[in-house]
């Protein structure tokens, strides 16, 4: 988009910046370059897919740095791709990284099974600043943060973490995907690095894996030598369904918010409900810092049913809302996460996080909300039965 004196809304913004002119027909779609190889003597940009060139990636790497205030980035094939190039990128053999225990299971398991064998040191920290300042050590390097926290949805004073790291040198980088670019700027708050599971909201229709690292060229820059050598580029059709999607982010993940908003308000109050998380909530423990560092509460609920509810009849019951493992789709999901994302953490870490068998997780889609309402009392009642 060149039209940058005006500060445009984040609704515009999802829709205009980035894209690629169609020069030939005039489609105002961008066109879908597949080629891998370019005339280097007439064209400077190699546009090769695993450097990073590609024109549809660069494409959406564009849009994604005006959504989330950032200088530049790199498009790559999941939300592990992008997590994984950031670390190795900027954190060497040697140095220490601080990590939330809450973090993705994915990138935990990056930690122990990568990381440690490299000889990167790590620390899993509770999700609270004064925890991470225990851990801080000459060697770290690199603090990194996911919040909302995924199932338990605990956020830290984000503002406040850069406040106390001040004058060290010390970079911080945050998944954003639970939030996205709609309800949460991280790079606005003072953070490094900004990354994306593409496969959660960014895309938002459940069909398609991807994620993107954003930040300062500086390390964006370093993160892109790693990342190339990884080889975890993002085809030129999948870039285009991202830029697609991305043209309905905020239309999708305001109305995701809103229905959640709305489900948590009805839960809160169900009498089978012993207990529920969600920043919305004003009785929820994180919802004044929510508040304050957050545009929107996010489409996200953990919640538990008292013991009088059978679950397997109330999974059963259901009739529009999935149990599906992933989230961010148009679709409402609900998953026991003891079963589905989080089967393979060590029972012990389950429970010591505050994830028990019994812990719903629903991610909101775009569906009516009385719809969702009904869906949800109804399986309720059902599991109540016999
Ligand atoms: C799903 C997810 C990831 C990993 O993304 P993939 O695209 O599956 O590699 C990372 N962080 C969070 C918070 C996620 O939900």
């Amino acid at each position: 988009m060149d039209k940058n004196q005006r500060k445009f809304g984040i609704d515009t913004l999802c829709v205009h910046s980035g894209g690629l002119k169609d020069q030939t027909w005039g489609g105002i779609a961008s066109p879908i370059i597949n080629s891998t190889a370019y005339r280097y003597r007439e064209i400077k940009n190699r546009g090769y897919p695993r450097y990073f060139e590609a024109p549809n990636q660069i494409a959406v790497v564009e849009k994604m740095c005006k959504l989330e205030h950032t200088e530049d980035g790199i498009l790559v094939s999941s939300g592990m791709a992008a997590i994984s190039s950031t670390i190795l990128g900027l954190v060497k053999t040697g140095q220490h990284i601080i990590i939330q225990e809450e973090a993705y299971g994915g990138t935990t398991e990056l930690f122990t099974n990568i990381c440690g064998p490299l000889g990167i040191k790590y620390s899993f920290v509770k999700a609270s600043v004064e925890a991470i300042m225990t851990k801080i050590t000459d060697q770290t390097a690199m603090i990194f943060l996911e919040c909302p926290t995924n199932p338990t949805l605990s956020i830290i004073d984000i503002v406040k973490l850069i406040k106390s790291i001040k004058g060290k040198n010390i970079i911080t980088a945050i998944d954003n995907t639970f939030a996205t670019p709609i309800n949460q700027n991280p790079a606005l708050l003072g953070i490094d690095i900004v990354t994306h599971s593409g496969t959660k909201f960014l895309s938002g229709h459940s069909d398609l894996c991807c994620g993107i690292v954003l930040g300062a060229k500086k390390y964006i820059n370093q993160i892109r030598i790693t990342a190339r050598s990884l080889g975890g580029s993002l085809n030129a059709n999948d870039s285009y369904l991202l830029e697609r999607s991305l043209k309905t982010l905020n239309l999708r993940v305001s109305k995701q918010t809103d229905n959640a908003q709305k489900l948590a308000e009805f839960l809160y109050e169900h009498s089978e409900v012993t207990s529920i998380k969600y920043p919305g909530l004003e009785t929820d423990k994180y919802h004044k810092l929510a508040k304050n560092q957050m545009h929107g509460f996010g489409s996200m609920i953990s919640f538990e049913l008292s013991e009088e509810c059978d679950l397997e009849k109330f999974m059963e019951a259901l009739d529009l809302i999935i149990p599906a493992s992933s989230l961010g789709g148009l679709e409402t999901t609900i998953s026991q996460v003891w079963y589905s994302s989080h089967q393979f953490m060590p029972v012990d870490q389950r429970i010591k996080l505050g994830i028990n068998e019994r812990l719903l997780r629903i991610s909101t889609g775009i569906e009516y909300i009385d719809d969702l309402i009904h869906d949800l009392n109804m399986a309720i009642q059902k599991s109540l039965s016999g």
